[in-house]
C-alpha cells in the first residue's frame, strides 16, 4: 500500500509543490512532501541547473498534475484556450478551474480531485437538478451543483465536508454544506485560480 501512496506522492516531490492528491493524508504528518521536500531519485538532493525548456516542461507538468489530467486532455484545453479571444494562458487556467470535478472538489464534496471525479462518474452529482456524470463538463454562472439525495449519507462525502474548513472555498463559488449544494456565483477570474502556475511558460512550451 505504501508503494501506491509513494507513487502518487512522488509527483508532488517531483514538482516541488503539494498537489493535494491524497485527501486527508496531505494534511497529516504522513505527507511525503513535508517529510522529504526534494525530488525523488538518486540525484534528488543535488543542485541541478535547469534549461529554459526544462522549466517550461515542469510548469506544464505541475499544472496538468494539479488537475489530474492526461497529456491528451491538457493539450485539448490548450488548443481551446488558444482559439479563444482571451489571453491563452489565462483562458487555459480558467477552463481547468471550471471543470465539474474541480468544482465538486473546490466546494468540499470530495477530499481530492480524484475523489471528486469519482463522485461525478458514479452519478452522485446533480447540476441544475439533472444527473451529470462527465467530469470534464464546464460549469456556467448560476449553475447549482448538488449531491444526489440517495448519496447524501455517504461517509466519504460527509467526512470531506466536515474537514473542508482547512481549505477555503474559492470566492466565485458559494457552498451550502447543510444542503450539500453549491452555486456558481460568477465565472472564475485569473486571481481565483488556485494552482500556483506561470501560465506564460506553458504557452511557450506548446508554442515551440
Ligand atoms: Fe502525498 Fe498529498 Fe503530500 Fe502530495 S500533498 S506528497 S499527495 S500526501
Amino acid at each position: 500500500m505504501s508503494c501506491v501512496n509513494d507513487s502518487v506522492c512522488k509527483l508532488c516531490r517531483r514538482e516541488n509543490l503539494k498537489l493535494f492528491l491524497k485527501g486527508d493524508r496531505c494534511y497529516s504528518d504522513k505527507c511525503s512532501f513535508d517529510r522529504r521536500p526534494y525530488p525523488p531519485g538518486q540525484h534528488g538532493q543535488s543542485r541541478l541547473k535547469f534549461s529554459e525548456f526544462a522549466l517550461q516542461l515542469r510548469e506544464k507538468q505541475k499544472t496538468k498534475r494539479w488537475y489530474g489530467l492526461s497529456e491528451k486532455q491538457f493539450r485539448r484545453y490548450f488548443k481551446e484556450a488558444n482559439a479563444s479571444k482571451e489571453l491563452t494562458g489565462t483562458a487555459l487556467l480558467k477552463f481547468l478551474e471550471m471543470r465539474l470535478d474541480n468544482v465538486v472538489y473546490a466546494l468540499g464534496f470530495g477530499s481530492s480531485r480524484r475523489e471528486a471525479r469519482q463522485l461525478v462518474r458514479h452519478n452522485h452529482i446533480l447540476v441544475n437538478g439533472k444527473r451529470a456524470n462527465i467530469p470534464s463538463i464546464l460549469v456556467n454562472k448560476g449553475d447549482v451543483i448538488q449531491i444526489a439525495d440517495k448519496s447524501k449519507d455517504q461517509t466519504r462525502i460527509q467526512a470531506s465536508v466536515q474537514s473542508v474548513a482547512r481549505r477555503s472555498i474559492p470566492a466565485w463559488l458559494e457552498a451550502d454544506h447543510g444542503k450539500l449544494s453549491g452555486t456558481i456565483k460568477d465565472l472564475p477570474t485569473r486571481d481565483d485560480v488556485t494552482v500556483p502556475s506561470e501560465e506564460n511558460m506553458i504557452v511557450e512550451y506548446y508554442s515551440r
